[in-house]
């Protein structure tokens, strides 16, 4: 490891925008070795510069120059009569001591260049070393006083090494006077800064009498749990701060000096009343990054919780990011839960399953939905004719539907089949109103076909208070779809127990575990995606051509509300994607030709919720764990519409390979290898793929992803337009 510390930057002699290269140097002496390899390094990837310029204590500085200038030819890297080499010391208050020109031209080093490189030395340090943490795109971060935000600033990754943390100890020598008693740091992981400018400033004079480094614990510190005893003679050192608010805290609850109290690294828009060493807005490849670090949100209203992102918790100094393992997920035809795929057994193939556009907010489809209207003629019939004999009570005087088709439906099946003879027609929720006052004096039945979080149910249950009181009541519910989401447990209980003299009876005939509503739907973005290609100022370019396809996708995904089939792109050559042999998720005998996409969604969506959260969650992502699908699950489900349903059923991180290497350049092969054939059968989801990596569901690292999309080579006009959406998001 080298004892040296260097770094480029640029100087205004000998002719302006000179390019400098800093060595900085703690020691007694140069090390030869260690000059050797860095300037063979240096110049190796960054040409020659026009001036080297050494900065060492003072005390050494004159000596180090004399030895410099003894060096031949052959022992430096860099041309000796056109590169400028000089010796800059510093002072035991970090301020610029001596300059020795050592050869070559003339550079001028005064306080100003010398304050400007050493600022320059910060910035680089904090660049080199990623201090500013930023996880991949599916993670987010939590601090410790709860509020998420997308990135921070880590002081601690950036001392690592001795050179460096004795550079950053060298700038605030400035600040070590001598009635210091102690020098108190937010967090133990920067003390090394507070002993390394001890240890300097004790090479100038070793008489100089050492304060104390203590931590004060950040926040819970100034909060009471550490006692500073001596303010006015105490030093604070803050790792990193993007508002300056606890330096602040410090000089008006706890009595420190203003000047006193330093933030090493800060991303601080305007900062009069506080002391930044290193100040990154300054910094062109830091200013924009402001808002990543400055944007904080409370949980419920964090937009990256929003749309999947996980968030990462810290405690203390520790930052979780680093700890997390990234593990491919190999899915086969045993992942499927048995009532699941018992469920799919009875009720495939019939055009019932499907997606539609239930939340509000939703600009298209985001909800699993089952038609119950289309599972007549199958077992259900047999169940609901059980249910009846079983649960309808014959003091039935009215039945509600939930109001919508399906409810409707199977209400007006039951009043004619099952009901006693006196009850009349089924009414709907919404006209629940119409009813009189306390005009129901029996039983109700209330009756939904395929119901989500059922809080469609609740407010029914609501609106009977006023026409039926405290009647007893039985909830009929053709399908209900849970979620792993334990808040969707209290269903049930909410209903039963929602009259107080009496339990309420709730009889479910089919129930499904499918994922809820998690961000926006594949549609959704796929539709926001297409949209950006065909706005005026895209700078897509395309023809009318291709802006008329493009506009007839976006009218497609809107016309897919209660739609079966059409999910999914066409092959390039237009046939429909459809199954084609056997499907490892169904048993028994079945035509391919009768299952619809919204079957074969229906399906990957229940073994993607089984991984996430059945049994054995595989699938999933926490703090130190992102489970994603593995590259090989597109190896072996080799069927396009299969292949599609994974890429829309999956969530976002369930689909990016941008964290690992490996899984990254796997599915960028298996990917060519599709792009390659994508006139061929092998190719059909080609277009899929491609809507897939444009709208940054699937994520790869930006080379994987240039060398996939180079198989598309001779392809259609439209889907070298959206290979061209895709490789944008390599840059
Ligand atoms: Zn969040």
């Amino acid at each position: 490891m080298s004892r040296l510390f260097a770094y480029r930057t640029t100087g205004k002699t000998p002719q302006p925008d000179s390019k400098w290269l800093i060595v900085f140097s703690p020691q007694v002496t140069i090390p030869q070795g260690d000059l050797y390899d860095l300037l063979t390094d240096d110049i190796g990837s960054n040409l020659q510069p026009d001036a080297l310029v050494f900065v060492v204590r003072d005390n050494v500085a004159a000596a180090i120059a004399t030895k410099l200038g003894e060096l031949g030819p052959e022992e430096w890297r860099v041309p000796l009569g056109t590169t400028a080499v000089v010796v800059v010391g510093f002072t035991q208050m970090g301020a610029l001591g001596g300059v020795h020109p050592v050869s070559g031209p003339d550079v001028t080093i005064d306080d100003g260049a010398f304050a400007s490189l050493r600022d320059h030395g910060l910035c680089e340090l904090f660049h080199r070393r990623d201090g500013l943490v930023r996880p991949s795109e599916t993670t987010h971060f939590v601090h410790p006083s709860g509020k998420h935000s997308k990135a921070f600033i880590r002081a601690a990754n950036l001392l690592v090494l001795g050179p460096e943390v004795m550079f950053v100890a060298m700038t605030i020598l400035g600040h070590l006077a001598p009635d210091l008693e102690y020098i108190c740091v937010d967090t133990s992981s920067i003390s090394s800064v507070g002993h390394a400018a001890i240890q300097l400033r004790q090479l100038f004079d070793p008489s100089y009498v050492a304060p104390m480094v203590n931590s004060f614990s950040s926040w819970p510190g100034i909060n009471g749990g550490y006692d500073f005893t001596q303010p006015k003679r105490t030093l604070v050192l803050i790792s990193a701060s993007t508002s300056g608010n606890m330096a602040r805290e410090l000089v008006k609850r706890k009595m420190l000096l203003k000047d006193r109290v330093l933030i090493l690294f800060g991303l601080i828009q305007s900062s009069p009343d506080v002391t930044v060493l290193c100040n990154l807005v300054a910094d062109p490849r830091y200013s924009d990054k402001l808002p990543l670090v400055t944007e904080e949100y409370r949980e419920p209203d964090c937009p990256m919780c929003k749309t999947g992102s996980t968030a990462v918790h810290f405690v203390g100094d520790q930052f979780l990011a680093d700890a997390i393992q990234h593990v491919g997920i190999k899915i086969t035809g045993r992942d499927i839960e048995d009532d699941s795929k018992a469920f799919l057994g009875r009720y495939r193939c019939r055009g019932a399953l499907g997606l539609r556009q239930q939340s509000n907010n939703a600009t298209a489809i985001d909800s699993y939905f089952v038609d119950v209207t289309k599972l007549k003629g199958s077992v259900f019939d047999d169940r609901v004719k059980a249910a009846c004999n079983r649960h309808l009570a014959a003091s039935t005087k009215l039945i509600v539907n939930a109001d919508d088709p399906g409810s409707a439906q199977l209400a007006l099946e039951i009043a004619d089949n099952y009901a006693p003879e006196d009850v009349s027609k089924p009414v709907s929720a919404k006209d629940l109103s119409k009813i009189g006052v306390d005009s129901v004096h029996g039983s109700v039945l209330i009756v939904a076909g395929c119901i989500g979080s059922g809080g469609c149910l609740q407010s029914i249950s609501r609106d009977l208070r006023d026409p039926a009181g405290d009647a007893p009541r039985t909830y009929l519910i053709g399908v209900a779809k849970h979620t792993q989401h334990p808040r969707h447990g209290s269903l049930r209980g909410d209903l039963v127990y929602s009259s107080t003299d009496h339990k309420h009876a709730v009889v479910l005939l089919e129930e499904l575990t499918l994922p809820e509503r998690h961000g926006p739907s594949a549609w959704e973005v796929e539709r926001e995606a297409l949209n950006g290609l065909v706005e005026p100022d895209s700078g897509a370019d395309l023809g009318p051509d291709l802006i008329k396809a493009v506009l007839d996708r976006i009218d497609a995904i809107d016309g897919l509300q209660d739609s079966v089939n059409s999910f999914f792109w066409a092959a390039p050559d237009g046939t429909p994607l459809g199954l084609r042999k056997t499907f490892a998720f169904w048993d028994g005998e079945y035509d391919p030709a009768d299952a619809s996409h919204g079957d074969i969604l229906f399906t990957i969506a229940c073994v993607l919720e089984n991984l996430r959260g059945g049994r054995s969650p595989r699938l999933r992502q926490t703090a130190f764990y992102h489970g994603f699908i593995a590259p090989s699950t597109f190896g072996r489900f080799n069927d396009g519409v299969i292949q599609s349903a994974f890429l829309r059923a999956a969530m976002p991180g369930e689909l990016d390979y941008s964290g690992d290497e490996d899984a990254s350049r796997e599915m960028a092969r298996l990917l060519k290898r599709i792009f390659n054939e994508w006139d061929r059968p092998r190719g059909e989801a080609t277009v899929e793929f491609l809507i897939s990596l444009m709208c940054g569901r699937m994520r790869l690292k930006g080379a994987d992803l240039l060398d996939c999309l180079q198989g598309l080579d001779g392809a259609p006009p439209l889907i070298l337009a959206f290979r061209e959406g895709c490789a944008k998001l390599s840059q």
